[in-house]
C-alpha cells in the first residue's frame, strides 16, 4: 500500500493531572483515537489528505474536551469566536474564517470558503452570513457553551482582577484543535480550529485562521497546526517558517519543528506546540510545555494517543 500519514492535536499547555478527573482525560483521549479513525477513514480509501483532516478537526470540535466548536473559549465578554483554517498543499488553496460566532463547525465553513469563497480569510458576521448561505449548520451561542469555559472564563478574570494572570493554569488559558496528513497520492494538507483563548479580548484573532502562521501545507514539503499563545505563532510565521527551514536548509520535519517550538517559540516564556508531517510521511509532534492532547498513526496503522509523555494504544 502506497504510503499516508495523519496526526492531530487537541491543544498543548494542558496540563495539571489535577486539572481534569481521570475520566475526564480518558474521554478525551478516546475522543482523540476517534478523530483519528475519522481522518484514517478517508486516507485508508485513498482519499484526499484535505477531507481526512477535516473529517478529523470534525469529531475534535464535536467534542466538548477541546477548545473548538463545541466546548470553545469565551471571550472577556462571555462570547464565542471561532476561527479556522483548511489548507490544500497540492495546490495552496487556503480557506479561513475568524471572529465567527454560529458557524457549528468551524472548520467545515474554513473548507466552504476554500471550496466557494472569492476570499481566503472571511470575518465576523460575514463569515457566519457566508457559512449560511451555504447551507451549513449555524447555532445560537449556547451550543458552544460548556460548563468548563465558564469555570475557566471566571478564573481567569479573577486572576486578571488579582494581576495573577501569569498564574492561570494553560487549561484556564487556551487550547486549539489540529490536524495534518499525507495522503496516497503525495498530497499534503493541514486544518486548525480554536475558540482562541479564554477572557481573549472581542475581536481578537489567533494564529490558527492565519494561513502560514497557525496553519500550513505545502506539497513536497510539510504540514503544520500549531497550538499555542497565537500572537507569537503570527509573529514567527511558525507554519511557513518551518516550511522554509525544510525546503532551503534541508532539515527533516523532526529537526525542523523541534527548532521552532523549542527554540525560537521558547525564549517567550510561552506554551507551545504543534503537530506536522513532512512528504515522506514521517511525524512529529514537538510541545514546549508539560502536555500536548495528540495522536499520530503508525507506519504500521496503529493508533497513538496521548496527553502527557506517556503514549498509548488507541483503541
Ligand atoms: N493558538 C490559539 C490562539 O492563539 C490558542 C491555542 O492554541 O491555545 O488562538
Amino acid at each position: 500500500m502506497t504510503k499516508f500519514a495523519l496526526a492531530i492535536h487537541g491543544g498543548c499547555g494542558v496540563m495539571a493531572k489535577l486539572d481534569l478527573s481521570e475520566a475526564e482525560w480518558n474521554a478525551a483521549r478516546r475522543d482523540l483515537g476517534r478523530a483519528l479513525e475519522a481522518g484514517y477513514a478517508v486516507l485508508e480509501r485513498g482519499g484526499r489528505a484535505i477531507d481526512a483532516v477535516q473529517a478529523a478537526v470534525v469529531v475534535m470540535e464535536d467534542s466538548p474536551h477541546f477548545n473548538a466548536g463545541h466546548g470553545a473559549a469565551l471571550n472577556e465578554n462571555g462570547i464565542h469566536e471561532l476561527d479556522a483554517s483548511i489548507m490544500d498543499g497540492e495546490t495552496l488553496a487556503a480557506g479561513a474564517i475568524c471572529g465567527a460566532r454560529h458557524i457549528r463547525n468551524p472548520i467545515i465553513g474554513a473548507r466552504a470558503v476554500l471550496e466557494h469563497g472569492d476570499a481566503v480569510l472571511l470575518a465576523g458576521p460575514a463569515a457566519d452570513r457566508f457559512a449560511e448561505s451555504k447551507g451549513l449548520a449555524v447555532e445560537e451561542q449556547a451550543y458552544f457553551t460548556t460548563e468548563k469555559r465558564k469555570r475557566a472564563l471566571a478564573a481567569m478574570k479573577a486572576h486578571a482582577a488579582a494581576g495573577t494572570a501569569f498564574a492561570a493554569s494553560e487549561a484556564e488559558k487556551h487550547g486549539t484543535v489540529g490536524a495534518v496528513a499525507l495522503d496516497q497520492h503525495g498530497h499534503l494538507a493541514a486544518a486548525t480550529s480554536t475558540g482562541g483563548y479564554n477572557n481573549k479580548p472581542e475581536g481578537r484573532v489567533g494564529d490558527s485562521p492565519i494561513i502560514g502562521a497557525g496553519t500550513y501545507a505545502r506539497d513536497g514539503v510539510c504540514a503544520i497546526s500549531g497550538t499555542g499563545k497565537g500572537e507569537f505563532f503570527i509573529r514567527h510565521v511558525v507554519g511557513h517558517e518551518i516550511a522554509a527551514r525544510m525546503a532551503y536548509l534541508g532539515e527533516d520535519v523532526e529537526t525542523a519543528s523541534a527548532k521552532v517550538i523549542m527554540e525560537d517559540l521558547k525564549i517567550h516564556n510561552i506554551g507551545a506546540g504543534l503537530v506536522a508531517v513532512g512528504a515522506d510521511g514521517s511525524v512529529a509532534a514537538p510541545y514546549n510545555t508539560d502536555g500536548m492532547f495528540r495522536g499520530w498513526v503508525t507506519d504500521a496503522g496503529e493508533f497513538r494517543v496521548a496527553s502527557h509523555a506517556e503514549v498509548m494504544s488507541y483503541p
